[in-house]
């Protein structure tokens, strides 16, 4: 449930609305705006009388929200949600271009993609460092190493790090990490999801690969219940009968997780599609739909990368996709 409360509101009213609501077993989530404060009410509002919410003086409307969805809600949060990562910001009206190697393979690779990807326009780096591959005998990631290695890229170009998790006992790892991936595989493990929400760090929370996009955002509110509002959903393909693509990239999911919730949505055209030739179509086809950003796989020689090879970009192709990219921006913002 929500109530919309009058504009001329005072805070001293709001503390005891609040107060009430909470003597009765209520959680209560305050979204104040430039021009309204909404009062979103978690828990069993069942017995609660929304007209006699509505009666009251500083209160102007009362709904039932039906979604089970609730702090993830865009009604319990009408502005868009934005996301700081050092000083980077992500959502509302910030662009973000997320850009690294599949995975971290030397302190020279990862060093000379950063360097390129920043040149280029990117403002965070990707890289994995443990990778959740299909076959047990293909290449895990450089694990903690990795992790260091991604660190000393961000030492030398000043890009914050994404980088996934798979098991939370991994998570003393992670301390400097700026953004913390859920990959499409991890996004209903909702004991890994549950810690990370006690987390005060960004969370990427990517769609499994055969998730409705309530899943997703049911994914999303177990991080979000458990604490951690700074969640950043990715749409990065899902399973359907068609083979020539990786996945089939669902663009429609971009307007409709915007309509639906207030948080950042972004695209990874790379896994989506797992054809470097179709990347750059697919991120314009993002960047125009409403995407708040992009996450894009690079590598500094693809042919011999050892995972995702097929879907990296060169830096050169990443340059001329940022180029475009920055044209679409500019007609459709
Ligand atoms: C990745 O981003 O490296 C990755 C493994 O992606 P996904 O979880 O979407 O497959
Ligand atoms: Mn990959």
């Amino acid at each position: 449930m929500i109530a919309v409360l009058k504009s001329d509101v005072t805070d001293e009213q709001i503390q005891s609305l609040t107060g009430w609501f909470e003597e009765q077993g209520l959680q209560v989530h305050i979204s104040k705006g430039e021009f309204q404060t909404i009062v979103g009410l978690i828990g069993d509002t069942s017995r609660i009388d929304g007209d006699l919410v509505e009666s009251l003086d500083m209160v102007e409307s009362v709904k039932r929200i039906s979604e089970p969805f609730k702090k993830a809600n865009r009604k319990f949060h009408p502005e868009d949600s934005e996301i700081s990562v050092g000083n980077t910001k992500i959502g509302a009206g910030n662009f973000a271009v997320i850009a690294g190697p599949c995975s971290v393979e030397s302190e020279e690779q990862i060093i000379a993609v950063a360097e390129s990807v920043k040149a280029s326009g990117a403002t965070l780096l990707r890289g994995g460092a443990f990778k959740p591959r299909t076959s047990p005998y293909d290449f895990q990631g450089l694990h903690e190493e990795g992790i260091k290695l991604l660190l000393k890229a961000k030492q030398a170009t000043g890009l914050p790090i994404v980088t996934e998790i798979m098991s939370i006992t991994h998570l003393p790892l992670f301390d400097d990490v700026d953004v913390i991936q859920v990959g499409a595989r991890n996004m209903q493990n909702f004991e890994l999801l549950k810690e990370l929400g006690k987390l005060n760090k960004p969370i990427l929370l990517k769609r499994g690969l055969s998730s409705t996009l309530k899943e997703l955002l049911m994914s999303a509110e177990y991080i979000m219940a458990a604490g951690n509002e700074n969640v950043i959903l990715c749409e990065r393909g899902i399973r359907t009968f068609e083979t020539y693509t990786r996945n089939t990239l669902d663009l429609s999911a971009v307007p409709m997780l915007k309509e639906l919730s207030h948080l950042p949505v972004i695209v990874d055209p790379s896994h989506a599609t797992g054809l470097a030739r179709l990347v750059k179509p697919m991120a314009l086809a993002a960047a125009a739909c409403g995407a708040d950003g992009l996450m894009i796989e690079v590598h500094n020689n693809p042919q011999k990368a050892l995972c995702d090879g097929a879907q990296s970009l060169t830096p050169e192709q990443f340059s001329d996709v940022m180029k475009n990219v920055e044209q679409i921006l500019k007609v459709v913002r």
